[in-house]
């Protein structure tokens, strides 16, 4: 099977019935960069930008911040990379920037650290445009947006920062912006969010421990953390008709874009895009190229009346087996 799902790489990601689902790539350390280019993956759909933040006793300076984006841009030009602005608190703790909380993933997280720090967030988008410069493959992804708001007051820091840039002689351009749609407030604000944003990124991590209730991380709770949840599927369901809807790209970044089950899943609701680990995309273009969408939709329609993640998964397991 290794080598069959290697031969996989070259072909295009398209169902039976000719649905183009383009698969994109997880990055974060610039040693994923060699993995990622073989593994077919037609762009970047998630570039976590928090790794060269969590391993300083600093914060990384705008050259310093510069010279990273520039190689991973420069490494997937002219396919696109979704560079997702810096997503620290939660889990997620810089040694040198303290926040203690009594309950970091309902705290300072995400775009509200970044708001409420602009001199952060500004120094990081230079970073990000200057990077951008003559390639134009950049694309910008929001985290952990809960309220409109948020995208407006970041839209109006990153139109100063490319006024800024000019102003010093850059020849920036104002790449696309979207939001990660994590927060459950989010699904909700579909039609307002997609009036601002060129598309949206599904975080399936975050959206399904803020849905279920259940901690990520947290061991005791593990067993009811679970993608499949019948209540999970509703809200993703729910999210990608409004994004539709509204003429809204959507992708799906969290791990559940690389479950090849799930992946089927999100085929019949009709996302744009998955975004996932290297290791996962072989499989993940497996199931692509072995189903109709038409097909995807039925197992969907089963699925959306399940009551249990295990009904769900069992029958998505039962129509991967049949097909090879
Ligand atoms: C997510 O929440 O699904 C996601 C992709 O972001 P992270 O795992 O980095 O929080
Ligand atoms: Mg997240």
């Amino acid at each position: 099977l290794g080598s069959e799902l290697e031969a996989l790489r070259n072909l295009p990601a398209v169902t039976r019935d000719g649905v183009r689902v383009p698969l994109m790539v997880n990055t974060g350390l610039l040693a994923d960069i060699g993995p990622s280019l073989r593994s077919g993956a037609e762009g970047v759909g998630l570039y976590r930008t928090e790794f060269p933040f969590l391993v300083r006793d600093r914060f990384p300076g705008e050259e310093e911040q510069y010279r990273i984006y520039r190689q991973v841009l420069e490494a997937f030009a002219p396919r696109p990379v979704v560079a997702r602005t810096l997503d620290i608190g939660g889990d997620k703790i810089l040694p040198y920037f303290a926040i203690q909380e009594a309950n970091p993933f309902l705290g300072w997280r995400g775009i509200r650290v970044a708001l409420d720090h602009p001199e952060i967030f500004l120094t990081q988008l230079r970073a990000l445009l200057r990077a951008d410069e003559g390639l134009g493959n950049l694309r910008i992804l929001l985290p952990m947006i809960t309220d409109v708001s948020e995208l407006d007051q970041a839209a109006r820091l990153l139109d100063q920062a490319v006024a800024e840039l000019r102003e010093e002689g850059h020849a920036v351009e104002r790449p696309p912006v979207g939001a990660m749609i994590e927060v459950p407030s989010a699904v909700y604000l579909m039609p307002a969010i997609a009036r601002r944003v060129a598309f949206v990124s599904v975080g399936t991590n975050d959206l399904t421990q803020y849905l279920l209730a259940v901690d990520r991380n947290n061991a005791r709770v593990a067993g009811m953390y679970d993608g499949l949840h019948p209540a999970v599927v509703a809200a993703l369901h729910d999210l990608v008709r409004a994004a539709r809807r509204a003429g809204c790209p959507v992708s799906v970044c969290g791990e559940l874009a690389g479950d090849p089950a799930a992946a089927l899943l999100l085929l019949g609701m009709g996302v744009d895009s998955l975004s996932m680990s290297a290791a996962s995309l072989p499989r993940v273009k497996w199931v692509i190229r072995s189903f109709a969408r038409a097909e995807a939709e039925a197992l969907l329609e089963e699925a959306m009346a399940m009551e249990s993640a295990s009904a769900v998964r069992e029958r998505l397991n039962e129509a991967l087996e049949e097909r090879g």
